[in-house]
This record gives structure tokens, sequence and C-alpha cells, in this order.
């Protein structure tokens, strides 16, 4: 089931009904609340089924190690390449902007918890599953990308035997697009939910001395869409950006209105292969992967909130730092969960990186929820983005179904 153009459409109406009834109704709207849990109940509840058999089938259809090779490392190197240059666009952006200049706000109490990351061996070693049950039941991305490969790698090793298998999967998957497209239909419901009370929750006194922040984070994120993903979508895909713009703006406002992108990844899916015509074995690879580890939104963001919160506290940056900042916040935005406001706590791992005040944070962390809906709108295109290069460099967009 395609999205259909009136879905679009209700989604945005909706979209814009949300915010006229969250400043009629104030705060008496939270009523409506239970809506907006129940949607993404609803999307969360199909994500590890949907990428375990997605990805079976996928691997179990190429079978072929060295394409796996191939596709892994082109959609690692579009993740860091564009991570690195969303950084740098977040910090320039946020020197012309100068958002922390000039503004008078009491620091908050630093109600920050500095979070304790892994190292790298162990984060590495944490890809593979103990135990494949317990990862596709706590939802843990990366171990059950890591299990549906081999699954899938295995089927076509072991031939005729694991045929019944290979069809279980091919059918289980086919249900998980199906229960997809069931949810889409309630979309424009949950959007209402989620986005309604959000807007009784920032007046315009809590918006109004942080508008630099909320602008700088806005400008550059639009930068980066606009140059960046649509320079790799016209040159790699040759697809129009109309085409790739309308296509993913149901999951652009889904991301925006949920602020996860790990529970926008059904409709990122679904998406990029309905409407894009990104094959599934490649989609179903390279989304979730890139909603585990590919954050360019939270990327920008890290660039920016480094450079209010130091013109805040009048410290200077040197460039030294400022390189020490591009690396810390491609690393910080790679350990970000795809949840609501895991960009606020990486935060902490790049300012102490160069030893920056961590009270920084609660200034920032009020209008975090604003912040969040850009930038996960940003990381779930960056997402379909790579999807579109690598399909086009590997087997090719299914353009001529797409335009049927
Ligand atoms: N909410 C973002 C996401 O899910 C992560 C972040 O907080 O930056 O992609």
């Amino acid at each position: 089931m395609r999205i259909k153009g009136n879905l679009l459409a209700q989604i945005f109406i909706v979209f814009g009904i949300a915010i006229i009834l969250g400043i009629i109704f104030g705060p008496s709207i939270e009523v409506i609340k239970p809506l907006g849990d129940m949607f993404l109940r609803l999307i969360k509840f199909i994500i590890a089924p949907f990428i375990l058999a997605s990805l079976v089938v996928g691997f179990a259809s190429t079978g072929d190690p060295k394409q796996l090779g191939r596709i892994g490392a082109k959609t690692i190197t579009y993740y860091l390449v564009t991570s690195g240059i969303a950084v740098t666009i977040g910090l320039v952006v946020a020197f012309m902007i100068s958002p922390g200049k000039g503004i008078n706000i009491s620091t908050p109490e630093a109600a920050t918890q500095v979070n304790e990351t892994d190292g790298v061996i162990a984060t590495l070693l944490n890809i593979i599953p103990d135990n494949p049950f317990t990862a596709l039941s706590s939802g843990n991305i990366l171990q059950i990308i890591f299990f549906a490969i081999f699954v899938g790698i295995a089927i076509t090793l072991v031939g005729e035997k694991a045929k019944p298998v290979y069809r279980f999967f091919e059918g289980f998957a086919e249900i998980m697009y199906k229960i997809t497209g069931i949810i889409m239909w309630v979309t424009p419901i949950g959007i209402l939910g989620l986005v309604a009370p959000v807007v009784v929750q920032y007046g315009i006194s809590v918006l109004l001395p942080l508008v630099k922040v909320i602008l700088a984070v806005a400008i550059a994120c639009l930068l980066h869409v606009v140059f960046i993903y649509s320079m790799a979508v016209k040159t790699f895909a040759k697809i129009s950006l109309m085409k790739f713009f309308k296509g993913m703006a149901p999951a652009s406002i889904v991301a925006l209105s949920t602020c996860s992108s790990a529970g926008t990844l059904p409709v990122t899916l679904k998406n990029t292969q309905e409407n894009l015509g990104v094959p599934r074995k490649i989609s179903s690879f390279v989304l979730p992967l890139g909603a585990t580890i590919n954050m360019d939104g939270t990327a920008i963001y890290q660039g920016v909130a480094v450079v209010f919160i130091a013109q805040f506290y009048g410290l200077e940056l040197s460039v030294l730092q400022l390189l020490t900042v591009v690396l810390i916040a491609v690393l910080a935005s790679i350990g970000a969960a795809g949840v609501p406001g895991a960009g606020v706590i990486m935060l902490a791992m790049v300012l102490s990186s160069v030893n920056m005040p961590l009270e920084g944070i609660a200034l920032v962390a009020g209008i975090d929820r604003i912040l969040d809906m850009f930038r996960t709108s940003v990381n779930i295109l960056g997402d379909a983005s790579a999807s579109v290069v690598v399909a086009a460099t590997e087997d090719g967009l299914w353009t001529d179904d797409v335009n049927k």
C-alpha cells in the first residue's frame, strides 16, 4: 500500500490543527496525549520483527558476502562523511548567528548527568548478541541486524533444506509491511496527540531568550538537507529532488512529531521502498543501521550547542578545540540512541572533551523538544538519502516500478 497523496495532505493539515488546538485549549489539551502514546506504541511494536524479517529475506536473496561488504563500506563511509560535514555546518552557522552573545538567562541548576559510555572495543563486541532472542525482546537494533544478516547468508548456504525458513520469513516480512501500512492510517490521530501537548509546553517566555539557538539549529539543518542531501541524491541517484522530499514527507513529519528516528523506522522503510524505489535488501540494511548510528541532525545540534554555551560563558574556542568538537560530536551522534532527548545527553561527552562547563546543558535542555524535532527529521532524511545513494550505485532503484 503506497502512501497516498490524501494521507500526506491529512498529515499536514492535522499538524496545523494540532498547533491551533494547543494554543486554544492550553494545558487541558493534555487529555489527547494518550492518542500520541498509542501511535508511538503502534509504530514501535513492529520495529524488531520488521527488521529481522526484511533483513533475513534481503540477505538470503543476495547471498553474496562481497556485496554485503561493499554495501556496508559505502553506507558507513557516507554516514561518517555527512556527519562530519553536519557538525561543521552547525559550528559555522552558530558562529555567524552568535546565539550565546548578549543573552541574559539565569543558569538553571545543573540537572546534568554524565552518561558513562562504553569503550570502543566493548561497544563493537556488543554488536554480537549473547542471545538473539534477548536482542529481539529488548529491541537492540545493531544486534538484530547482526543476527539477521547471519541467518540470511546461512539460508543461502544451506540451500534446499532452508527453503521453508526463507519462505516463512518472506511471508512474515510481507505481513510486517502490511501492518505498517495499516498503522499509517492512524498517523494523523497520532500526530494530533503528539504535537498539541508540545505546543502548550513551550510558551513564548521559554522560547524567546533562546530563539537564536533555535534559529541556528533550524538554519543549519536546512542547509545540510538542501545542499548535502540534495547534492548526494542528485549526483548519485539522479532522481528528482521533488520526488525525494515528497516521498519522504510522511516519515519526516512522523520524525518531527515523535522525535525518535528509531520509532520512525517502519515509516522510513516504507517510504524509501514504495516512494523512492529503494530495493528492500538495501533499505532494510541501510536504514536500521542509520537509525542507530547516523544522526546528522544530532551532530549539527552538538556544533551549535557548543558555540552557544562557549559564548554564554565567554569562553574562546581554539582551532584544536573546534577540531576536537567535530571528532567527538561525530562519535556522540553515532553513540546517541534514536530516541527523544538522546542528543542532549550526548552533549555532555562533547562538552567534557573540550573542558567546557556541563552546566551549559541545562541552558538548552529546556527547549530540547523543539530542537529535537529538527534534528530527528534531519536524522531520518540522512538515512533515506544514504539508502538512495547506496541503492543507485548497487542494484539500482526500482524507479520504473515507482513511476507506474
Ligand atoms: N531524537 C533523535 C533521534 O531519535 C536523537 C537526538 O536526540 O538527537 O534521532
